[in-house]
């Protein structure tokens, strides 16, 4: 007879069997919290933070808004030029702020919410399936299928094998081993910290991220403005946004001249101008009929109207000197800047 099997014979084998159930216990334990923490966070963010509890159009508007606090020409560019890349950032931010800042109170309590609950699963289902068990004179295989089972909407276990402890019989005694091994557990848990959770596998600016970019990244062909379908793929529905930007803030100028474009695509599509569907392109397309420069162009809905965002017109105004050294192009002749946009701020809402 080995060591290990003296060992395990009788109440012994209860006493190795509730070590490592509660190894593993603890794994899982310390995984539930962090994972369910970390849903709990992206959930009530969803609810009741301003950004996040609105529709697509309600979000880009707090990205702006927090674009024109910032003041910074870079981030203004890579977000024109990678919307998803700029809202990932904004949400990440958003999110640190909440849980670190603003509302880390709240998002401690949670924690702690998630520790109790834990421990009170393990609790119940180790009462549970000891009662069955010993009811049913059942065997350990038995009382792991049960106990696991009883686990399992809150927390998962790894497979634990039964092998060498048919012998345990006494299930009253194991569960008082396991019993004592849960204060230990608790203790693990109620050191989780919030950091931790933002690092663990349910990330809550990632299940954010997962939610709130899951849809139509595509960018007005004259404005770069995006699209605020909330449907990744929506065709044969065409592209749309209720406000578009002044051309040149994508880079659109004049040919053959450096004079960027001021207007505003909405306006452009009412007008008898025309443009070229790229760069290197020798026919030009009447604005009016803008859909039969190609795909990138018909795939798009853009309405002719005069809602001019001011805030686009305090961007340029603001950036002028930017935007001039970003593209090598001018805001004069047909693309003077109107000198009463120089009037709008930041803050202003049409
Ligand atoms: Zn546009
Ligand atoms: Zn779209």
């Amino acid at each position: 007879m080995s060591k290990k099997e003296n060992f395990c014979k009788g109440s012994s084998s209860a006493v190795v069997f509730g070590e490592i159930m509660c190894e593993k216990l603890k794994v899982s334990a310390v995984e539930a919290v962090c994972n369910k923490t970390g849903v709990d966070i992206a959930g009530q963010m969803m609810c009741s933070f301003p950004a996040f509890n609105g529709n697509r159009l309600n979000l880009e508007k707090h990205v702006l808004a927090s674009l024109a606090e910032k003041e910074d020409f870079n981030i203004f560019m890579t977000y024109i030029q990678n919307p998803r890349a700029q809202v990932e950032a904004f949400i990440k931010e958003q999110v640190k702020e909440y849980m670190f800042m603003t509302q880390k109170v709240k998002a401690q309590n949670i924690l702690k919410k998630n520790v109790e609950e834990i421990s009170r699963v393990i609790s119940q289902a180790l009462f549970e399936a000891t009662e069955k068990v010993k009811k049913e004179e059942g065997d350990i295989q038995m009382w792991v299928e049960e106990f696991s089972s009883k686990l399992k909407p809150k927390l998962t276990l790894d497979t634990v094998s039964c092998q060498n402890f048919s012998d345990i019989n006494n299930f009253e005694f194991l569960k008082e081993e396991i019993e004592k091994g849960l204060k230990s557990i608790t203790t693990e848990m109620s050191k989780l910290s919030l950091e931790k959770v933002n690092n663990c596998r349910q990330k809550p600016d990632q299940i954010l991220i997962d939610q709130l970019c899951n849809c139509c990244w595509e960018r007005c062909p004259f404005c770069a403005a995006v699209c605020t379908n909330t449907l990744k793929d929506h065709s044969p529905e065409k592209h749309s946004v209720p406000f578009h930007r002044p051309s040149g803030v994508e880079g659109w100028h004049v040919r053959g001249t450096v004079d960027l474009v001021i207007d505003f695509c909405t306006t452009l599509v009412a007008s008898d101008r025309a443009f070229y569907a790229d760069a290197g392109s020798e026919e030009a397309f009447p604005f009016k009929q803008y859909p039969t420069a190609g795909e990138k162009y018909a795939s798009w809905s853009i309405t002719a109207d005069a809602s001019m965002l001011a805030y686009w017109k305090w961007f340029i105004c603001h950036f002028q000197n930017e935007l001039e050294v970003y593209y090598d192009l001018k805001f004069q002749g047909s693309g003077e800047i109107p000198q009463h946009w120089k009037n709008f701020s930041k803050k202003d809402k049409k």
